[in-house]
């Protein structure tokens, strides 16, 4: 039985209205004899909503009521859309993340699967049903309700395909597929028609919102083909995230991925000896801060500083532990920056051929940008700069890498 998975966003869902033409897409896909599992986000801005009465009620919501109260605004959509379905005839049920098996750890507000258990799933896609699936939670081993983070419902979505063993996710959103880059800021911005897993994967987490990073990973380890879809505009073909990539493979650079805000830590004056990295980074590890860019200089007299950089979210929690190891690493001082952005180039063309870095360096340069700092993978180089100056250089380098210039 050939069954997909259906994610819609909050764009897609975001009124009655809007919930009603989800339902007759569905309806359509099931005409055709296709078995679904739908996975739906909250109701438009109703995550956020649901985070400022929190902080309405407390300055630090306890997590794991606010885990529950987050789950709420994915459960509202999933009961909406299954009563729309059955008005049309067309039978369908919502399940919770819990019911729908999805377990996890039990880290609230960034919690991760442990395992599916698709029995429900698949007992009620065997009666024939629509099974909506309300997206970014689960419950942890411990019966709590478990949230993924911001964006969450695609990892839903992925793990689900994966589980049930789907020939297809698609994932509804309201742009046209996976662009070059953000087509807010950049408007000879195109979509792909194709990118990889590990490309795909950069672009998420060095910036591109259009995908739950996480939810990438998964599906590259499951090898879920993954296709990205604007849910207003029927006639766009949307990107397919995949593994084979056969067409596009000329233009070495596949996109420009930038982050707005980032922070940034610098640990000055630290002995330079075995230990200082994992001292300071374990303990943020240990309070879930997530580091994003490393560098430690070249130490001088027997001294180095350590600077990293973090979401901005992250910052006071991250100085918390800092300046909780500052004594026991003998570090002289503790500066932090928020004003900072990241500029990220992407592609696996890149891997085998050089010249890729100095050519960016050049346009930024070029721009009068100054770099604060610069990482680096396989297929991709990322240079941190100041926030102002975020678009400015996005928009240079998309055209020094010609990404506006539609391949054979
Ligand atoms: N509703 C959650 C959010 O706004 C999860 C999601 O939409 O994927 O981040
Ligand atoms: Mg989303």
């Amino acid at each position: 039985m050939a069954c997909i998975v259906q994610k819609f966003g909050g764009s897609s869902v975001a009124s009655a209205e809007h919930i009603k033409n989800v339902a007759d897409r569905i309806s359509n896909r099931v005409s055709q004899g296709d078995s679904i599992v739908v996975v739906v986000s909250a109701m438009g801005d109703t995550t956020d909503d649901l985070n400022r009465l929190a902080l309405s009620m407390s300055q630090d919501p306890n997590p794991r009521e606010m885990d529950v109260l987050l789950s709420t605004g994915e459960t509202i959509t999933s009961t909406l859309l299954s009563m729309a379905l059955n008005d049309l005839g067309v039978d369908a049920i919502s399940l919770s993340g819990a019911q729908a098996g999805i377990i996890t750890d039990d880290v609230f507000g960034r919690a991760r699967i442990s395992e599916i258990k698709t029995d429900r799933i698949d007992f009620e896609l065997e009666k024939g049903r629509v099974v909506i699936v309300a997206g970014f939670q689960g419950i942890s081993s411990d019966f709590d309700v478990t949230t993924f983070g911001r964006g969450g419902s695609d990892t839903t979505a992925v793990a689900l395909a994966a589980a049930v063993d789907a020939s297809q996710c698609e994932i509804y959103t309201d742009v046209a597929g996976v662009y070059t880059a953000d087509p807010r800021i950049c408007s000879s911005a195109r979509p792909l028609q194709e990118i990889g897993y590990e490309e795909m994967l950069e672009m998420a987490s060095t910036g591109a919102r259009v995908m739950h990073a996480r939810a990438v990973e998964i599906g590259e380890l499951y090898d879920v083909p993954i296709l990205v879809l604007s849910s207003f505009n029927e006639d766009a073909d949307g990107t397919l995230i995949h593994r084979e990539i056969t067409m596009e493979q000329g233009n070495k650079v596949r996109g420009v991925a930038h982050q707005d805000k980032v922070a940034k830590v610098t640990v000055r004056g630290v002995p330079d000896q075995p230990g200082i990295a994992v001292h300071l980074f374990g303990p943020l590890a240990a309070a879930n801060v997530s580091v994003d860019t490393i560098v430690q200089n070249a130490s001088v007299e027997k001294l180095t500083d350590m600077t990293f950089t973090i979401a901005p979210e992250d910052l006071t929690a991250a100085l918390k532990v800092v300046n909780e190891v500052k004594l026991s690493l003998g570090a002289m001082e503790i500066i932090s920056e928020i004003d900072l952005g990241t500029v990220s180039i992407i592609g696996t063309g890149m891997a085998s051929a050089p010249g890729f870095a100095a050519l960016m360096f050049k346009t930024l340069y070029e721009n009068n940008i100054n770099i604060e700092m610069i990482s680096t993978s396989d297929i991709r180089i990322t240079c941190v700069v100041k926030a102002d100056k975020v678009h400015d250089a996005v928009n240079a380098l998309h055209s020094t890498f010609e990404l506006d210039v539609v391949p054979e």
